[in-house]
């Protein structure tokens, strides 16, 4: 797994990792700010406020009086004057008003004395109060003239004393008044000055917050958002498959925390999806991957396949019901195994490409994928297989044979590469002819091939030889094992091509099924049979036909009239007749084909069961069906008195089909070695080349009369 990691980031104060640290710090700062921004004009108001106070209560009332001991400076001056010309009786009158006035001058006096002055006014303040005591005196000696009558003294006095005393306390006054409005100016400016700063503060303290605030803003959504787009991203790379990439981390510690989850979450799904996976690709028995896994692989492979090979484990239900599932399931794994190192030996040869895969599709049925470069080499994997096959198996401390068909597909003669599941269909189709025509391997070309030709006109032909008797019943005899007696024989078709010269039944057989002329087949062939009961009937009534049946008939619901129109025609026994089934042929629709077996027991017709042993029908289900002969299929005979393991397998068969009241027959017997076995195993009876080749004409003929006659 890739890991993206950033370096881990300062984790100081003004680094935060935490959203709401960084929230709550950036929002503080600003709060603090604009507090101080507050507080600050709060007080410069507060101050400014109490200037003007000041101003208004005290500059502004000093600056009255100083102007009011101005007038009355003024004032006493002509008070004085009328004084002195006011006649005697008038002056008490006038002295009350000078009185009056120095009084108030006095008072200005004292007051302005004792409020607060700054030096230049403490100065002015003393000369005044000197100027205040020069006029005083003078003021007494005009006084003291007056009332002297000494006008002419008095006038002296006031104009060389009293005059000039109160001009010079006039200037002072007026130099008070001078300095009293320069200082409330300058208090005035101060305020003004005091003011703008505060304005100043106030809008960078405005300023500086604003900036802050889209400073935080602008950090903040850095620090939320492109966190969250990292998230976002992640779980998109999740959702689309990529658990490799890990969510890195980011500088917000909740988002991390959010990561780490999905990061968990990521490693959970993964590993849900391989265990997923794995169930899904994978067959547990083998350890091979699965059909899924062939054909919808979940990584395609590099290179395209050319061809396909299936191996089937010949007799698996057989030997699944009688050995036991375990033996069945050690023999798929046998199987598995050694087709795996064959496999794997001719791919590192480069025989059949570099990357071939093994697969097991289903029970015993194993497929190998490759691309190889012609059909010899397919062919040489198909020995090599054999060869590891050769050696039995041993289950459970027996040794089992592993016998496999084989059905080969490929793109021949193109070599091209063909989707899985053309070649797998192809070679399901190669596979079911090697088992029909019990051949060990066929390619699917060849089917191909024979469809081909049937197609064109073997099948049209088919007709015309039913017409025109190119079909012969050639009849191969059964033998008692216990009396050594002939108790019937077995039907099989010939075709007498007259341009093709002859045609197995292995060929034709399989195609005619495929489209249906096989009932036209079995017709001819129970006509030709029962025609042949009659005959035998007189001198071996014993003797009985077997005839065997296909799938199509099977599925016919009007087969049974048929047979039994036939039988009446032909006025035989029909309990002479047998009629053959394919134990695979029963699975296509087994409601159907259950039915017609019942008709055809019903009217006394006998049944066996054909090529036992190939099929995947179990012996359970066989014995629900109305059979009385089991026919084991001749793969099994061949060389059993030399594999044990096959006698194990036969002797059960035997024993369970005696189980069921079945008569055991064995196919295929060529050897005296064979025949003493599948006696000695409790076979009832048996066929094969051993007791007959199938006959026809004067060979059967001669056969029929060398019979020994029926002992009454
Ligand atoms: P089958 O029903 O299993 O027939 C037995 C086949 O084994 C016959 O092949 C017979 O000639 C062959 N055989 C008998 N004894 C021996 C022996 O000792 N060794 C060996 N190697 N072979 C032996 P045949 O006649 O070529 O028939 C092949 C298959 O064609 C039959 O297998 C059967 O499935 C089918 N078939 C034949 N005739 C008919 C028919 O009339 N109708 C239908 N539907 N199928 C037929
Ligand atoms: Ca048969
Ligand atoms: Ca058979």
């Amino acid at each position: 797994m890739t890991t993206v990691r950033q370096p881990s980031l300062p984790r100081g104060l003004w680094h935060p990792r935490r959203i709401g640290w960084r929230l709550t710090l950036g929002f503080g700062l600003l709060v603090l700010l604009m507090l101080l921004a507050l507080a600050q004009a709060s007080f410069q108001i507060r101050h400014i406020t109490g200037m003007t106070q000041r101003f208004a209560t005290g500059d502004m009332q000093r600056l009255l009086r100083v102007q009011a001991l101005s007038l009355q400076t003024e004032g006493v001056g002509s008070a004085l004057s009328r004084l002195m010309n006011a006649p005697r009786e008038n002056r008490v009158l006038e002295y009350a008003d000078v009185d009056e006035r120095n009084r108030r001058i006095d008072g200005i006096i004292e007051s302005l004395g004792k409020g607060a002055l700054d030096p230049a006014q403490e100065e002015i303040l003393q000369r005044l109060v000197a100027c205040r005591a020069i006029y005083a005196d003078a003021f007494i000696a005009t006084v003291d003239q007056i009332e002297a009558d000494n006008l002419k003294a008095a006038t002296r006095e006031l104009n060389q004393q009293v005059t000039p005393a109160l001009k010079a306390m006039l200037v002072e006054s007026n130099a008070l008044l001078a300095r009293e409005r320069e200082n409330i100016e300058a208090g005035l400016a101060q305020a003004q000055a005091r003011f703008e700063r505060v304005a100043q503060w106030v809008g960078a303290l405005s300023v500086l917050a604003v900036a802050l605030a889209a400073w935080l803003g602008y950090r903040t959504t850095q620090s939320v958002v492109l966190p969250l787009a990292q998230l976002e991203s992640a779980a998109r790379r999740i959702a689309a498959g990529d658990y490799a990439s890990r969510v890195s981390t980011t500088r917000a510690e909740e988002v991390d925390r959010v990561g780490q989850a999905l990061n968990t979450m990521t490693d959970a799904v993964a590993q849900r999806e391989r265990q997923i996976v794995q169930l899904a690709y994978h067959d547990p028995l083998t350890d091979l991957p699965n059909r899924t896994a062939l054909l919808n692989p979940p990584h395609p492979p590099d290179t395209a396949y050319n061809g396909l090979a299936l191996m089937d484990l010949a007799r698996l239900k057989v030997i699944n019901e009688t050995l036991g599932y375990g033996t069945g399931d050690t023999l798929i794994k046998e199987l598995a195994l050694r087709a795996r190192t064959v496999v794997h030996e001719a791919a590192a040869r480069g025989q059949i490409g570099p990357a071939p895969t093994t697969a097991r599709l289903s029970g015993g049925t194993l497929a190998v994928a490759f691309t190889a470069a012609n059909r010899a080499a397919v062919q040489a994997l198909h020995d090599q297989m054999e060869l590891a096959l050769a050696a039995p198996a041993v289950c459970g401390g027996h040794s089992v044979d592993l016998s496999v068909a084989y059905g080969f597909a490929d793109s021949a003669p193109e070599g091209a590469a063909l989707p899985v599941v053309t070649l797998m269909r192809n070679a399901e189709v190669a596979l079911h002819t090697a088992k029909r025509a019990a051949v060990g391997f066929a390619w699917y070309s060849e089917a191909q091939e024979a469809a081909r030709l049937s197609h064109l006109s073997l099948v049209s032909d088919l007709r015309v030889a039913v017409a025109t008797s190119q079909l012969q019943m050639w009849l191969q005899p059964k033998f008692s094992l216990q009396t050594g007696l002939a108790v019937g024989a077995e039907a099989l078709v010939r075709w007498q091509h007259p341009s093709r010269g002859f045609v197995s039944p292995a060929e034709f057989v399989p195609f005619a099924e495929q489209t249906g002329y096989i009932s036209m087949v079995t017709s001819w062939m129970l006509e030709q049979a029962l025609r042949t009961l009659a005959l035998w009937a007189p001198l071996h009534p014993e003797l009985s036909i077997a005839v065997n049946m296909s799938t199509r008939d099977l599925l016919d619901p009007e087969f049974c009239q048929r047979v039994q129109r036939l039988i009446t025609r032909h006025g035989v026994d029909p309990h002479s007749l047998r009629l053959e089934i394919v134990e695979s042929g029963l699975m296509d629709d087994p409601q159907t084909s259950v039915a017609v077996l019942h008709a055809l027991r019903e009217l006394g017709i006998r049944l066996s069961i054909d090529d036992f042993g190939t099929g995947y029908s179990s012996l359970a289900y066989l014995q629900k069906l109305p059979v009385s002969e089991l026919k084991i299929d001749r793969s099994f005979i061949d060389g059993i008195d030399g594999q044990p393991g096959t006698q194990r397998l036969v002797k059960t068969m035997i024993e369970m089909g005696h189980g069921m009241g079945l008569m055991v027959t064995a196919e295929g017997v060529e050897t005296e070695a064979e025949k003493t076995t599948i006696t000695r195993l409790g076979c009832d009876v048996m066929q094969g080349y051993l007791g007959s080749r199938p006959l026809h004409g004067a060979a059967l003929q001669a056969w029929f009369d060398a019979l020994p006659p029926v002992s009454a």
